[in-house]
């Protein structure tokens, strides 16, 4: 829920009403994909909610317990793997995201360590007896003391121990230049309802989007959306008729549906403008 929306959101909206919905696995396993999808609505990265699906579907009556077996799960890679051992079974396994990897790499002066070079450093490194705090302290390290751009290294517990002399020099990850992209959708409203339809690109596989449309050159509305490594610009053109494979969304119940950010947007946008 985290990878592109922001703490305090996830914490007081998302996280509370997905658990609300779905308390334990089995109840996840048994709702629909699209009950899934518009719980997941407005998090982005669709595929994620579609594995916890998936994998809830395997294991209703819980998770295997072993690292090996996790990582044969849908959408679970090392990361994650790694976490739910070491934080939900307090198994001594290490955990390495981007704020400990950016610790390990100043912390042993390694310009650009293999994955498997960390994974085996972050490993011996774990405390043998308290593996968890060790996971964690490190995580809080990395997020609040060892930061990208200005370490507070005076303030470091392990700054005795750090070989970095220029920690500006380690553990800088590259960032990703966004992509521009100008999409242009149809908009066909009937009796208090939307024409949609479901999206087959990998993007938003499973959601419902508006339906694809010829450029016009008066749009009823023009915005732009950045969505994982795009920013987007939209553009609305009115539809003469409803695409053939029409899904329709009450407009009034919007959030009932799987709709992306992309999609309220527009819809909120064309109310203001009273398009709807
Ligand atoms: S001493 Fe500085 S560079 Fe080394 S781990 Fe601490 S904060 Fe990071």
């Amino acid at each position: 829920m985290l990878q592109q929306t922001q703490v305090e959101r996830v914490r007081s909206h998302y996280y509370p009403a997905f658990l609300a919905k779905f308390p334990t696995l089995s109840a996840l396993a048994k709702a629909s994909l699209d009950e899934v999808l518009a719980a997941w609505s407005g998090l982005g990265y669709y595929q994620r909610a579609k594995n916890l699906h998936k994998t809830a579907q395997l294991h209703p009556q819980g998770l295997p317990k072993s690292f090996e077996e996790l990582r044969k799960l849908p959408g679970i890679g090392e990361y994650t793997a790694a976490a739910i051992c070491s934080f939900a079974y307090h198994q001594p396994v290490a955990v390495v995201d981007t704020n400990i990897k950016r610790a390990l790499c100043r912390l042993f002066a390694l310009p650009n360590p293999t994955p498997a070079t960390l994974r085996r450093l972050a490993t011996q490194f774990l405390h043998p007896t308290r593996p968890k705090e060790h996971n964690l302290a490190l995580m809080d390290l990395g997020a609040l003391i060892c930061t990208p751009k200005t370490p507070k290294c005076d303030e470091c517990p392990l700054q005795s121990f750090c070989q970095a002399e220029d920690p500006l020099l380690f553990g800088q990850s590259k960032s990703q230049k966004r992509e521009n992209k100008t999409l242009h959708f149809g908009i066909y409203a009937q009796e208090g309802r939307l024409a949609m339809v479901r999206s087959t690109q990998k993007l938003y596989e499973g959601m419902l989007l508006f339906p694809p449309a010829a450029p016009q050159s008066q749009p009823l509305a023009t915005y732009r959306h950045t969505y994982t490594r795009y920013n987007l610009t939209i553009s609305l053109h009115p539809l003469h008729t409803p695409p053939k494979n029409a899904i329709w969304i009450d407009i009034k119940r919007v959030q009932e549906h799987p709709l992306a950010s992309l999609v309220t947007k527009g819809i909120e946008l064309l109310r203001q403008k009273l398009v709807l």
